[in-house]
């Protein structure tokens, strides 16, 4: 079967029947080649409805989450997003598919190396892809129009609160080191409204301002 076939069969049974309805997160899912974001040994399994092994330990999320989070997030075309954890860089991705640019940070040098490498070689160029702690943000673009973080947090950082514009959203996996819910984080102008959605299992988010 052709990576093509097995993308759109992805989008069909396992996002769209789950009740994503987004077009727009639909198109980029259908749009962006999954098989480009695992190693070798993992092609035949790539469009599979789980997440992957990326090496030293973490994991390219499942396609359904990628989905929901992306859709949760509720992309303009004019948004700037900051995205924790960028792993394979499949996530971003996605996320550029849809808003001006994305900053995505990653704490472990060589995915954060091969992320870069793999975005450059495929054309995103309205990516930024940075080495470092990202439980405190990425101060140098603030503020930002959305945020999502893509490893589970105890709590949701100060940093990222701080980071997030006025009337902006975050999204991001919060609860303890097994099970995590998807929270939906907005900031007006005197609150900070929170939102929590469907369980989810990610791997810890590793830094000064979480585990
Ligand atoms: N979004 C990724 C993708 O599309 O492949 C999947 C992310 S994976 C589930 C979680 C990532 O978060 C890992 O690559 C991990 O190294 C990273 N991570 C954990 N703590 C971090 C931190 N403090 N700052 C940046 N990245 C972090």
């Amino acid at each position: 079967m052709s990576y093509n076939y097995q993308r759109e069969s992805m989008v069909e049974k396992q996002i769209k029947m789950r009740g994503i309805t987004d077009e727009k997160v639909l198109k980029a899912m259908k749009e962006v080649q999954r098989h480009k974001f695992v190693g070798e040994s993992l092609l035949n399994v790539a469009y599979q409805d789980s997440p992957l092994p990326i090496g030293y330990g973490q994991t390219i999320s499942q396609p359904y989450i990628v989905a929901v989070m992306t859709e949760l997030l509720d992309i303009k075309d004019d948004h700037k997003v900051l995205e924790i954890g960028t792993g394979s860089g499949y996530q971003a991705a996605i996320l550029s598919k849809l808003a001006m640019s994305v900053i995505t940070v990653e704490r472990i040098p060589e995915l954060f190396q091969q992320a870069k490498e793999r975005l450059q070689n495929l054309g995103y160029n309205n990516i930024i892809v940075i080495n470092g702690d990202g439980t405190i943000g990425y101060k140098k673009y603030a503020p930002y129009d959305r945020i999502v973080v893509t490893a589970a947090a105890p709590e949701v950082p100060k940093s990222l609160i701080e980071q997030l514009a006025l009337h902006g959203k975050m999204v991001i996996p919060i609860g303890n080191r097994s099970t995590q819910w998807l929270e939906i984080i907005k900031k007006e102008k005197d609150t900070i409204q929170r939102e929590k959605r469907e369980g989810v299992r990610f791997v810890p988010l590793l830094g000064k301002e979480a585990w």
